[in-house]
Formats: structure tokens, C-alpha cells, sequence
């Protein structure tokens, strides 16, 4: 059946655009009527590789259309993610799959609580990709994809699509984990290099900082039942500073660039998860408390 992708930004691009040329049926469900306009004027998605350009006239509708969805992938930002499926929800099938890319976590269940026919599957992918302008996409940076849903271990029928479409992924019953983990990272490097401005690997200055953050992370993730997401973090955050010292963050970028960051799914989403294990993470609150007061500084949503 077809694949509806929500949100043609980056990913959803990235991901449409390989589908389609596997020969996957897909349809692209953009934001409005003038969204729509401005895609059929441009005639589909360009994604760009390498230095190879191609083209795809990939259909697209607005939430409004009709006919049933069966299989959605949202990929839509962590923040747009459950307003964006409140318009499609009357279109799911009884047998609708939703298949989330939002990093982080706690998107996640608001989508679910929408949908609750549904069977939604969550993805960790550390692909790379950008918007060049409207409708075109760089694919930068090689990488993976897990999938798995906590509630069901069952592998979907459809998931060799996604190796016959080129797209690296795997199916895991411990998805739940390899969330946390990428969460932990994130609430590891991201913040302080908006704290203090730099790349990554200006965070070699303040490992003191960064290996109590991991600590803390380390608690919490056992207080959480994610034990394993907690093995040698302090390691592997140390490592990722590394092999990305040149690389400025994601959450760098977007405040950089004056846009909306996920951190509400963030650092927001462990500081809520301590809080409601009533467990008191005196570090992970303060760089919680400075990222906020730096956003609101600069004028941008603090959550
Ligand atoms: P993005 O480029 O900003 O794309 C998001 C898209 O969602 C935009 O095209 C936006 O539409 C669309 N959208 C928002 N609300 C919508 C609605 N109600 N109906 C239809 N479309 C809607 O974001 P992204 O970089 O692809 O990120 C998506 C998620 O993947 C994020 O959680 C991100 O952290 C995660 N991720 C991204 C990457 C990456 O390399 N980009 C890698 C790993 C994970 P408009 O164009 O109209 O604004």
C-alpha cells in the first residue's frame, strides 16, 4: 500500500524521495492549500547527493484530501508531530501503521494518545540531512536507522521496502533504549555548546562539566529502567566530542539560525522524567535553567 509522508522537510524528503524511486507508491501530505500550490509549481522534490541532482514527481495533497491512510510516516519536528497528526487521524485505517522520526522522546505519546487504533512505530535515525530551499534536499551525512515498537515486537510486513529503497534500517525490540541513549547524548553535548558557543569540541574545555552531567544522566536512566542506555555513556559522549569536534550541534544550528528547538523533548523531557521519579538532578536542572533563560534571551521558544 501507499506510503503518505507527513512533513517534506529534510527527512520526510530524504525518505520519500528514496521510496519513490524503488518504485514505492508514496504521497506527500503537506502543511496548507498554500503549501500545496507552491510544491505543484515547483513539480516535486529535488534531493541532492554527492554532487548528483534528481528529481521526483512524487503526488501530494493537503490533510484535507481524502481516502484512507494505512501506512504514515511523521516527519514532522518533535513539537509539530501530534498537531500535525490531529488532522490526518479521522483518515487512519482500523490498520493503520505510523511510523515516527522525532528525535528524543515524549512526542512520541502524544501521537499515540491521538491515535489510539493505530499501531505507532518509533525511529532513531542518525542520517543527515538539509534543507537547501524549498523542496530541495541535501542528503549529507550517511547513517542508520533503528525501528522498533515498545508494545509489539512483531516486525512489519512492509519493512524490506526499506532495505529495497536503499534505506539502512533494522528492527529492534529495545527501541525504548537506543531513544534514551541518543537522548542522553544529546542532553550531554547540546546544550553546553549553546552555553558556550562553540563546536563540539569546544567542549573538551569543560569535561568537569560534561562528565557530571553524565553522572547524573547515568541515574536517571537507571531510575527510568533503561540500564543499558546507561553503560558507558561517559565514554561514548567523550568519544562523540571527538569525532565531531568540528562539527557544531543540531540545537546549535537551530538557535544560530533563529529556529524552534526540540528541547522541551530534550533536556525538558529527562528534567520532567527525574521530577516525576522525585529524583533531584541538581546539574541537569541548572543547564535546563540557563539553556531557557539563553533562548528566551534571543527571543526564541523556550519550550
Ligand atoms: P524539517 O526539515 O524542519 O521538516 C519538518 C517538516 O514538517 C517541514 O517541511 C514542515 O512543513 C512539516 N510540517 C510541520 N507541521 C506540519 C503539518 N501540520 N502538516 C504537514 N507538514 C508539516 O525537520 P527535519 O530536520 O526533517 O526533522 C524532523 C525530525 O527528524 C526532527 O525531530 C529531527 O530532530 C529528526 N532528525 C532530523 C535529522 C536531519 O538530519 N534533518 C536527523 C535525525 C533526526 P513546512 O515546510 O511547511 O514548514
Amino acid at each position: 500500500s501507499t506510503w503518505h509522508i507527513l512533513g517534506a522537510g529534510s527527512l520526510g524528503s530524504l525518505w520519500a524521495c528514496r521510496l519513490a524511486r524503488a518504485g514505492k507508491a508514496v504521497r506527500l501530505i503537506l502543511r496548507d492549500g498554500q503549501r500545496l500550490q507552491a510544491y505543484q509549481q515547483a513539480g516535486g522534490l529535488t534531493l541532492v547527493e554527492q554532487d548528483q541532482s534528481r528529481h521526483y514527481a512524487i503526488p501530494a495533497e493537503t490533510a484535507q484530501a481524502r481516502g484512507p491512510i494505512h501506512r504514515l510516516l511523521v516527519a514532522c519536528k518533535a513539537y509539530d508531530a501530534a498537531p500535525a497528526i490531529a488532522g490526518v487521524a479521522p483518515r487512519l485505517a482500523e490498520d493503520a501503521e505510523v511510523v515516527l522520526l522525532q528525535n528524543g522522546l515524549g512526542s512520541q505519546d502524544e501521537v499515540a494518545d491521538l491515535v489510539p487504533h493505530a499501531r505507532c512505530i518509533f525511529a532513531s535515525s542518525t542520517e543527515g540531512a538539509f534543507r537547501e530551499g524549498d523542496w530541495l534536499v541535501r542528503f549529507a551525512g550517511h547513517g542508520f536507522n533503528w525501528l522498533g515498537d515498545p508494545r509489539n515486537p512483531t516486525i512489519p510486513a512492509w519493512f524490506d521496502d526499506l532495505h529495497q529503497a536503499g534505506i539502512p534500517a533494522e528492527w529492534t525490540v529495545d527501541i525504548l533504549t537506543r531513544l534514551w541513549r541518543k537522548l542522553a547524548l544529546n542532553c550531554a553535548i547540546n546544550p553546553l555548546t549553546v552555553l558556550h558557543d562553540c563546536q563540539n569540541g569546544g567542549l573538551l574545555g569543560h569535561l568537569g562539566e560534561v562528565d557530571a552531567l553524565c553522572a547524573e544522566l547515568a541515574q536517571l536512566l537507571h531510575r527510568c529502567g533503561q540500564p543499558e542506555a546507561a553503560d558507558g555513556l561517559n565514554e561514548e559522549v567523550q568519544r562523540v566530542i571527538l569525532a565531531t569536534a568540528a562539527n557544531y550541534s543540531s540545537m546549535y544550528q537551530d538557535v544560530r539560525a533563529g529556529r524552534r528547538t526540540e528541547v522541551h523533548y530534550l533536556l525538558g523531557h529527562a528534567c520532567r522524567a527525574a521530577g516525576r521519579h522525585g529524583l533531584q538532578l541538581p546539574e541537569l536542572e541548572r543547564l535546563l535553567q540557563h539553556l531557557v533563560d539563553n533562548l528566551r534571551v534571543r527571543g526564541l521558544p523556550c519550550d
